[in-house]
């Protein structure tokens, strides 16, 4: 008996966090080609992958990114984790906002620098910091990174290396393909130079602070170089008339800058020089830089960022190695990918083809099941891509599917199992042929 009074209310349905996305199977095939071509580019460069935890001890983050930058003081994810039993105490632990610090942590924890070598590591990983989701920006996201850093006499302060990381970063946007990339670069200069510039922005704030967002105004007091990457619309004035940092390099600094620009012209790589790029995170030194583009991604155009981190080892207690890494936006650089081959197949007037199955086994009726089961078990094994349908399907069913899935189907009766030879119809010609089962993977390859 139904009764629809007593019927349970649906249950309501949950859905995935704000700032969180699922990527569907038609979407990771790029995703995919994306990270495989870095991965090809990383290791013809010598790096090698790392991975590390996605949660991390908070103090990481604060002493390594920076207690004043905005990530840490108000986009982590962090909770007080329970102790579980006695020997073990609550512990503060955070999802990691960014990689380079757990990198370094591991690269200390490891003693990777008593090898003498240079460590040229690289990770592909998501990243978790609380903002306001928008086009280009989620909660969790994807970065892919790496970072080159060792000992002094390793040569990792070199400037070969800096030019050698944005060398590579040229060449890997432009085997992926991003046609309108642009290297913005610029140097924050050593401790020395900061400590300078930091005494010269306290003076030029102190008169008109008052007039900034309260943000601003504790930057101000706290760590006033984070007053230059802020984006508060109505302090851009005021931002854009403080000291620039290109007027307080020290001679070493202002030499590496150099270095590295003959680097870049000698191999032809084009670049911006930005004085007010200084990054919103407090470990870097010297050289700083961004690339961004102008398709697809509106006003989150900063496709990835990077820059050298000479003091961030000592930082979190470790040996003094210095290094230099960068962070690219996976999601930003799938955005401008489609938006890139949106905008390609609106000027052709082709539209992108979905890629298809080898073929689709549809068995004519259910006793044909495991038949059609075992072939497609041997033609995937003989590397085809495959789809067996239901032997309850009507005939017109089976090929509304395979039409949509794959580029030949093939009827399987009670006849072809027993004369081994079965019929293939082609999609795209509509010619349909008969063929031998030893030969049929071969022509479906054709
Ligand atoms: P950062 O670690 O802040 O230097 O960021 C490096 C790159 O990661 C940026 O240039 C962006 O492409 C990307 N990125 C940073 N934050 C987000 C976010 N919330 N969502 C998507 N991509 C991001």
């Amino acid at each position: 008996m139904t009764d629809s009074k007593n019927k349970p209310a649906p249950r309501p349905t949950i859905k995935a966090v704000r700032g969180t996305r699922d990527l569907l199977p038609d979407q990771t095939p790029l995703w995919n080609r994306v990270e495989a071509t870095a991965r090809a580019v990383f290791s013809r460069y010598g790096f090698g992958e790392i991975r590390t935890p996605v949660f991390e001890a908070t103090e990481l983050f604060a002493r390594g990114v920076g207690e004043e930058t905005d990530i840490v003081s108000k986009e982590m994810f962090t909770w007080e984790d329970r102790a579980r039993a006695a020997s073990e105490k609550a512990q503060n632990l955070t999802l990691r906002p960014e990689s380079t610090a757990g990198v370094v942590r591991a690269y200390i924890e490891h003693k990777l620098g008593e090898t003498g070598q240079l460590q040229k590591l690289y990770y592909i990983g998501p990243q978790f910091r609380r903002e306001r989701p928008q086009r280009g920006r989620y909660r969790q996201f994807w970065q892919i990174g790496a970072e080159v850093i060792g000992p002094q006499t390793s040569g990792a302060e070199s400037p070969l290396r800096d030019a050698e990381v944005l060398e590579m970063l040229a060449s890997l946007l432009d085997e992926l393909g991003i046609r309108d990339w642009k290297l913005e670069l610029n140097s924050v200069g050593n401790a020395e130079d900061r400590a300078r510039f930091n005494v010269a922005l306290r003076e030029a704030l102190a008169p008109v602070k008052d007039r900034m967002c309260p943000d601003n105004q504790r930057r101000a007091e706290t760590n006033p170089l984070r007053v230059l990457d802020s984006k508060e619309e109505a302090d851009q004035e005021i931002i854009n008339a403080l000291p620039k940092i290109a007027d307080y390099l020290g001679d070493e600094s202002r030499e590496h800058f150099e270095q590295v620009k003959a680097a870049l012209d000698a191999c032809g790589v084009p670049y911006h020089v930005n004085p007010r790029l200084v990054r919103g995170l407090d470990y870097y030194t010297r050289t700083t830089f961004e690339f961004t583009v102008t398709t697809g991604l509106g006003t989150q155009n900063a496709l990835l960022g990077g820059g050298r981190y000479d003091g961030l080892s000592e930082m979190l207690g470790g040996p003094k190695a210095p290094g230099i890494g960068f962070a690219i936006g996976e999601d930003r650089l799938i955005l401008t990918l489609q938006a890139q081959a949106e905008a390609d197949a609106a000027a052709s007037g082709i539209a992108p083809t979905e890629p298809k199955l080898d073929v689709y086994i549809a068995p004519l009726g259910i006793a044909q099941n495991p038949a059609a089961l075992k072939l497609a078990r041997e033609l995937r094994r003989e590397g085809l891509s495959v789809e067996v349908g239901d032997g309850s399907f009507k005939i017109g069913k089976s090929f509304g599917f395979a039409d949509k899935l794959a580029r030949h189907i093939i009827l399987l009766g009670e006849d072809e199992v027993v004369t081994n030879v079965l019929t293939v119809k082609t999609f795209s010609t509509g010619e349909q042929v008969k063929v031998n089962r030893d030969v049929l993977a071969d022509t479906l390859r054709g």
